[in-house]
């Protein structure tokens, strides 16, 4: 395969950038997306040029690190893949094919499609830790954990913090990735003593970190590695509340802390996020 790419160049946090193309050839459908951006960058060495930056890693899908725009979509649109795992055999010969980083105040662009995605550390390192007891292994099954609440879990701890459900976003929102975190660790026994906290602060770091408000728009889900659901976020929500509730016991904090934008916008949208019946037990 031949193909033609316009690939955002820019050369540091503070220089302007724009859009180069290049040409590659010899593309074999085998090869996915990285491997393939491995073969342009051999040839800019080659050609002692500067190499594209882009980040990788596990490039199996794991561990989060690449991720940018493909022709406009967040990893390149096919669902549930990461753009490690994009395989070129999803393109014609001939193709043009443009690359830009992650378009998001809060991820600014470091160089070339590379992203500064520091603000999502500083959202799951303000959830804190989980209260576990120390002294030697407990017995197995020593904490039952219902089947549910297990899978719920499981499917939250999928997330990899690649960030692509905000640059899908038209709001730049973290809600799918900070409503991952929070759900991991609020489903389960060894969360629980923690939860109120920890909602309130990775929510209120999520809202510190300019990223923008959730208005349901759904465009997170749909981008989706890992395919995160939009339920988390009505989760988070209820959780936000009840931790509000329970905890501070103050209506006052409530317009600051969850109704803007979590209760306002989505009254209008959705139901599935605009679940504000207190739980039960946050009625007492
Ligand atoms: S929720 Fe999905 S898109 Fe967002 S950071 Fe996690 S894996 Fe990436």
């Amino acid at each position: 395969m031949n193909l033609k790419l316009r690939i955002w160049r820019q050369q540091s946090a503070n220089a302007s950038g724009s859009f180069v193309t290049y040409q590659v050839s010899d593309i074999t459908p085998d090869m996915s997306f990285l491997e393939m951006l491995d073969v342009l960058n051999e040839d800019l060495i080659n050609r002692q040029e500067p190499p594209v930056a882009f980040e990788h890693d596990c490039r199996e899908g794991i561990c989060g690190s690449c991720g940018f725009l493909v022709n406009g979509v967040a990893h390149g649109g096919q669902r549930g893949t990461t753009v490690c795992q994009l395989a070129m055999r999803f393109f014609e010969d001939g193709d043009t094919i443009t690359l830009e980083p992650w378009r998001a105040r809060a991820f600014p662009v470091i160089r070339d499609l590379i992203v500064n995605r520091s603000a999502f550390d500083r959202i799951i390192q303000s959830g804190g830790f989980i209260t576990v007891p120390t002294g030697s292994a407990p017995d197995a099954n020593a904490v039952l954990v219902p089947k549910e609440d297990a899978d719920t879990a499981f499917d939250a701890a999928a997330c990899i913090g690649c960030g692509a459900c905000v640059a899908a976003c038209p709001n730049a929102a973290a809600m799918l990735f900070t409503s991952a975190k929070v759900t991991h660790l609020n489903s389960l026994p060894q969360g629980e003593p923690q939860r109120d906290q920890r909602t309130l602060s990775m929510v209120a770091t999520m809202r510190n970190e300019l990223f923008g408000s959730c208005t349901n728009h759904g465009e997170c889900e749909a981008v989706c590695p890992k395919q995160i659901p939009l339920e988390f976020i009505g989760k988070m929500n209820r959780d936000l509340i009840r931790a509000a509730w329970r905890r501070h016991r103050e209506p006052l904090l409530m317009p600051s802390v969850v109704q803007q934008p979590f209760m306002e916008d989505s009254h209008e949208h959705s139901d599935k996020h605009a679940d504000t019946q207190l739980p039960a037990d946050a009625q007492k």
